[in-house]
């Protein structure tokens, strides 16, 4: 596996892959890489003639200064696991690389930013926006994996693409889990070993409320969920919505859309968790 750290680095590479028509299947990432993360890049590779993985830790996609912080940062076992992958390339850039001078533009997402993880994380999906679209010119890849884990944000993603271009397929993958349920994520290293069975009932409280939706309204499912979550004493709601899939719109009653997700976001201990299911009815 080859590791470029300088864009100049990265440029020849692509360019000779460009030169010889392999097709770049890219996972672009923050590190820490976990089984969902693989998932990615087993379908990458499965599909390409070259498997791209990035690993940047984007700080202007933070909205808060301790998250950037405590981000887990495992670069060696993140090297060793792509390694083992068969990984043709690691662009591991630095934040002096990737932005050398003051990055001031801002990439709009409109109603779809202001849904959901937006309402929260404010400036959130500039951030995200903006590093995707560099990746994506410094990488060219031909196919791009994101995980449906981050719903909102490939969503964005695919209007990015869609509104100014982007020469690249999207790839949605499946979210992959833990043996309870738990949505694998890298910020779960952080989540206190005394929390970590509390953790569980964000996917439970996703399966109760995808059963309940058979039969009954969107307030008696969102009462009932609230109730599901009230004995927990680590875990703090943050939304729990029920949405069009594709706008990420709250649905009502007499519009309910054939595509719904039911997206879910709390903090356990100072850990923040999202997951989601999609459902069709
Ligand atoms: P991150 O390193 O958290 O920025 O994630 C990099 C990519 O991996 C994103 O496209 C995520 O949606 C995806 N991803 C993260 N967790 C999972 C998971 N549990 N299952 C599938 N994909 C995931």
């Amino acid at each position: 596996m080859q590791i470029c750290k300088t864009l100049e680095e990265l440029k020849s590479q692509i360019q000779f892959y460009k030169a010889n028509r392999r097709s770049i299947g890219f996972v672009p990432t923050m590190g820490a890489l976990h089984d969902g993360h693989l998932s990615l890049c087993k379908a990458a590779k499965n599909e390409n003639d070259v498997l791209i993985v990035s690993i940047f830790v984007n700080p202007i996609q933070f909205t808060q200064e301790n998250d950037l912080i405590h981000y887990p940062r495992t670069e060696e076992n993140d090297i060793r696991l792509l390694s083992s992958i068969d990984c043709d390339l690691l662009f591991m850039p630095t934040v002096e690389v990737m932005y050398p001078i003051k990055q001031d533009i801002i990439v709009g997402f409109g109603i779809l930013e202001q849904q959901l993880e937006g309402k929260y994380r404010p400036g959130h999906f500039n951030g995200v926006g903006i590093v995707v679209s560099k990746l994506f010119h410094l990488v060219q890849p031909d196919k791009a994996y994101f995980g449906q884990k981050d719903l909102q944000q490939f969503l964005i993603i695919r209007k990015l693409v869609e509104q100014l271009n982007f020469p690249v397929q999207l790839v949605c993958c499946p979210i992959a889990r833990d043996l309870d349920g738990l949505a694998l994520s890298s910020r779960n290293a952080r989540i206190k070993e005394e929390h970590r069975a509390e953790a569980s009932l964000i996917y439970q409280s996703l399966l109760y409320a995808a059963e309940l939706i058979k039969g009954n309204s969107l307030t008696e499912i969102k009462k009932a969920v609230m109730k599901y979550f009230a004995p927990t004493t680590s875990l703090q709601l943050e939304y729990f919505e029920i949405v069009d899939s594709r706008t990420l719109l709250p649905v009502s009653e007499l519009s309910l859309p054939n595509e719904l997700a039911i997206c879910v976001a709390c903090t356990l201990g100072q850990v923040r968790l999202i997951d989601n299911m999609l459902i069709k009815i």
